[in-house]
């Protein structure tokens, strides 16, 4: 595994990698690696002849009051992670180097960021779309491999590559969980014992959801007051931020599971603000 900070160097690695025929694939992250980064580059192993990660804490993601200098950081155990699933090459630049201080230029894709996390995070989806594009530019890679965790963000960077014409397949890949549920997160870090033993219950309200699906309620309405009982009743600790039923591709609310509809989730639990989701289905497979 290659490390490298600057961002020319790595531009020209990876732009040789292309120019030689070699197929790369480029995971993003912000570091902290658990199963779920892992498994993103193990794929992009499989798929591509060069996995590149990248690992950047992007602060133009960040809310003034949010968790940007907080954000757990462990290098050396991501270096060893990241090599272990078959990354080639490590890119960590420093935050200087990678926004210019006169930086102006932003990406926005306001119809998919109105909803779920956007409401709450209203400059979050901008802050990413234009640090993908950053790292599209830099890396060049033939594709680029995202969690279904970030539902929200896979749809809008999906969405920017078509409207931009950018040369770069997009993949999603499923979200991986504890044992118990619990879809593995850096921020899981943030939760005292007592709250990771409750946490799985996120989870649980949406396989509820499923369940009342599979019952005939396909009512967003009804489906969306029966998990927030569940919630109150199973996990009062924690404060929900949302809880939405839309559209996967256009994240814009439906009133009923028609074919598939996405159930989306955020809850603060203690120091930490959680998100999981789940694709319901209404024809029974
Ligand atoms: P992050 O470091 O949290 O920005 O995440 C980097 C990438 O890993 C994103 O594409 C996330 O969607 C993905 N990811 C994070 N957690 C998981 C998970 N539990 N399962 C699958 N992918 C994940």
């Amino acid at each position: 595994l290659q490390m490298i900070k600057d961002k020319g160097s790595f531009q020209q690695i990876c732009r040789v990698w292309r120019f030689s025929g070699l197929k790369t694939a480029l995971v993003p992250t912000m570091g902290y690696f658990h199963q779920g980064h892992l498994s993103l580059m193990s794929y992009a192993k499989s798929a591509a002849d060069k996995c590149i990660v990248s690992l950047f804490v992007n602060p133009t993601q960040f809310g003034p009051n949010e968790d940007l200098e907080a954000y757990p950081r462990d290098h050396e155990r991501d270096a060893e992670a990241a090599e272990r699933a078959g990354a080639d090459l490590l890119f960590i630049p420093e935050h200087g180097d990678v926004y210019a201080p006169d930086h102006a230029t932003w990406i926005e894709v306001p119809p998919l960021s109105a909803h779920l996390c956007g409401k709450s995070r209203p400059t979050h989806f901008r802050g990413v779309a234009t640090i993908v594009a950053k790292l599209f530019n830099l890396a060049t890679p033939s594709l680029a491999v995202f969690g279904q965790k970030d539902w929200q963000q896979l749809a809008i960077i999906k969405k920017m590559v078509r409207d931009l014409d950018m040369a770069v397949q997009v993949v999603g890949r499923p979200i991986i969980r504890e044992e118990d549920g619990l879809a593995m997160s850096s921020r899981n870090a943030y939760l005292t014992p007592e709250e990771r033993k409750a946490a799985p219950m996120l989870h649980q309200g949406l396989l509820e959801a499923q369940r009342l699906v599979e019952r005939g309620v396909v009512q967003a309405r009804e489906i969306i007051r029966g998990v927030s009982e569940f919630y109150a009743e199973n996990l009062p600790q924690g404060e929900l931020d949302y809880l939405e039923l839309v559209d996967p591709d256009r994240i814009e609310p439906v009133q009923k599971v028609e074919n598939q509809a996405l159930l989306a989730t955020a809850m603060r639990l203690g120091r930490a603000r959680l998100i999981d989701n789940l694709l319901l289905s209404g024809t029974r497979a």
